[in-house]
């Protein structure tokens, strides 16, 4: 019989449009599905809590899909580097097939791989797939990577063909003797006391299947309205597609493909179409930031951010954390975070703001957060839409230009309806006091049942002072440089 091959799946649990799986499918040879659970090679950026929940659902329909064609997914936990090589040697697999990672990390740890694996004459066979472009295939016509997102986006569009779809394998030959699979049960991936992922089991279903449901409804029932209302927090306008992305249960070439052909079809879909390329170009663009900018997660772009005053204050970083700080657009967008896992685009960037320049939080502070209690948080993209907020990244908002957390609120959310449903303490007060309650009259506050200092917040600062306070801190950047 053929020596089997191993297919490592890591942040790519699907099995339809899997470079990886399809090649190591192709070689007739029996396959051995394995996913490796690491906390040591990660270091500080192992997976957050929601992320680990995320991933006990996605193992779990990974096997279930791999039962279906007739194959298993064998369980490890440990470090990579020592589970991996003894795993192939005990089954005398003769290679390794991987979709790429782009982490800085990831990338140490396949170099170490290839060299180790190949010692013992396994060889390493990376495939991309994790996104649509390779982070080194676009360069500036002076060959250099790109350091801003429109002319990167210009070049993605004009690159041309993504290629074709490859389908599920229709069975995966099995090996004559499977290893032995640790229990998904023994990670303790879920939590339990306290259980607080009620939220979480309730707004998702994490699994390539539901992914692909998920793109479904969003390309039949969202592209043709997406460029006008994906801003829009009060409506469901957006794909929510981050977490499957970020797991790989579906690829970004699944997307684009289908909201492509979608347009073609229907051409009152065309721009939303279009708005909904360039956003998971964004996703494409911090990758390829990531891995020129190995630190991108720790360290500001911009080397004078190295010496901004920050004011780092424990009681105000949790009252951000718990949605506490008397701005019912910030609070809202941090309840919800809290409870499903997941934030409104629109109001991650009007949060962060306000952690950053009303509060003086450093930015790291709020990634880490983000981090723990994102179903997708993703290294890249985390990082660099908090460099992209606190003005230090590479290609980001210009630091003076300071959210206005009232004025955002009444443009994005204009009815009140997304503070009423996550902060429904002020969910009686009429739609011109909401954003602002302490503005309302004594009388309508009281008609509303609202005791500000007691049933919600005063304003944790005042909004003048801050932006005062944050312009200052980034002038004294500026005189020390
Ligand atoms: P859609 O609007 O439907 O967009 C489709 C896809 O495009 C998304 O699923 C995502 O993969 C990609 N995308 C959209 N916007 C961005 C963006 N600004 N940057 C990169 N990719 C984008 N996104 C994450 O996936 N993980 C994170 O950890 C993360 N952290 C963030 C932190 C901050 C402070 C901010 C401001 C943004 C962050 N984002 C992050 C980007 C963005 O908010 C989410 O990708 C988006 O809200 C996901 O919702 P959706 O799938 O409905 O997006």
């Amino acid at each position: 019989m053929t020596a089997a091959v191993i297919m490592w799946f890591r942040n790519d649990l699907r099995l339809a449009d899997n470079v990886a799986l399809h090649a190591a499918a192709a070689t007739g040879a029996p396959v051995i599905p394995v996913f490796i659970l690491d906390d040591a090679a990660p270091g500080r950026w192992r997976a957050g809590g929601a992320s680990r929940w995320w991933l006990h659902g996605s193992l779990q329909a990974l096997a279930e899909s791999l039962a279906s064609v007739r194959s298993r997914l064998i369980l490890a936990h440990g470090p990579t580097r020592e589970v991996l090589p003894r795993l192939a040697a005990e089954s005398g697999a003769a290679s390794v097939y991987c979709s790429r990672a782009y982490e800085p990390w990831a990338i140490e740890l396949e170099a170490d791989l290839k060299v180790s694996l190949e010692k013992s004459g396994i060889a390493l066979k990376r495939h991309r797939g994790a996104l649509l472009f390779e982070p080194e295939a676009l360069r500036t016509r002076q060959g250099a990577p790109f350091q801003v997102y429109t002319p990167f986006a210009r070049a993605a569009f004009t690159t041309g063909d993504l290629g074709t779809l490859l389908p599920p394998p229709r069975t995966l030959e099995a090996p004559k003797r499977w290893p032995t699979s640790g229990k998904l049960a023994d990670w303790q991936l879920t939590p339990t006391k306290p259980d607080w992922a009620s939220g979480l089991r309730t707004t998702w279903t994490p699994g390539e299947k539901a992914a692909q449901q998920r793109l479904d409804t969003f390309v039949a029932q969202d592209l043709a309205h997406y460029r006008e209302r994906r801003d829009r927090p009060d409506i469901a306008g957006t794909s929510r597609l981050s977490p499957h992305l970020h797991h790989g249960e579906i690829s970004p070439r699944q997307c684009w493909q289908r909201a492509r052909a979608h347009a073609a079809a229907h051409p009152e879909c065309a721009n939303g179409a279009d708005v909904f390329l360039k956003e998971l170009l964004w996703r494409e663009f911090s990758y390829h930031l990531l891995v020129q900018h190995p630190s991108l997660p720790e360290a500001p772009c911009r080397e004078p951010f190295v010496r901004f005053p920050w004011k780092r204050d424990a009681e105000q970083l949790a009252a951000w954390q718990r949605g506490r700080t008397g701005y019912p657009i910030v609070d809202a967008g941090m309840r919800e975070l809290w409870t499903t896992g997941w934030m409104h685009n629109r109001v991650r960037m009007i949060t962060g703001s306000f952690l950053v320049k009303h509060l003086l939080q450093p930015w790291q502070d709020g990634e880490a957060w983000f981090w723990d209690t994102l179903v997708d948080a993703d290294l890249a993209n985390n990082a660099t839409s908090w460099q992209w907020v606190a003005g230090s990244g590479v290609d980001a908002a210009p630091y003076f230009r300071i959210f206005n957390p009232i004025k955002q609120a009444e443009t994005f959310d204009p009815s009140g309806d997304y503070v009423r449903k996550w902060c429904p303490e002020l969910a009686k007060l009429p739609t011109p006091q909401i954003h602002a309650p302490w503005d309302a009259p004594a009388d309508l506050l009281a008609a509303a049942g609202i005791e500000l200092g007691r049933t919600y917040p005063h304003p944790i600062v005042e909004h003048k002072a801050a932006r005062a306070r944050a312009l200052a801190a980034f002038e004294s950047l500026k005189q020390a440089d």
